[in-house]
């Protein structure tokens, strides 16, 4: 490693942060810091839901295709003897 001094990201302190428990972060206490920033910009960014049901549409349009059909009716065609 030619240069393993790094920043941590939180308080900007040079270190071997790399080689300790608490990744890029000088320690526990900088990376909650830092996950705690990430979790509030996620809860502040609203993403809509979109429910994309298509299998409601083919139900549906089944049904349809069924009721319309228009099935012969076996009484119809009398006896055959
Ligand atoms: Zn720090």
């Amino acid at each position: 490693m030619a240069n393993p001094r790094i920043k941590c990201p939180t308080c900007r302190k040079t270190g071997d942060w790399f080689a300790g428990t608490y990744g890029p972060f000088c320690s526990q206490r900088c990376q909650l810091i830092d996950l705690g920033k990430w979790l509030e910009e996620e809860h502040r960014v609203s993403v809509p839901a979109t429910p994309e049901m298509p299998g409601t549409a083919v139900e549906a349009a089944t049904s349809e295709h069924l009721g319309s059909g228009g099935a012969p009716d076996p009484g119809n065609l009398g006896p055959l003897s």
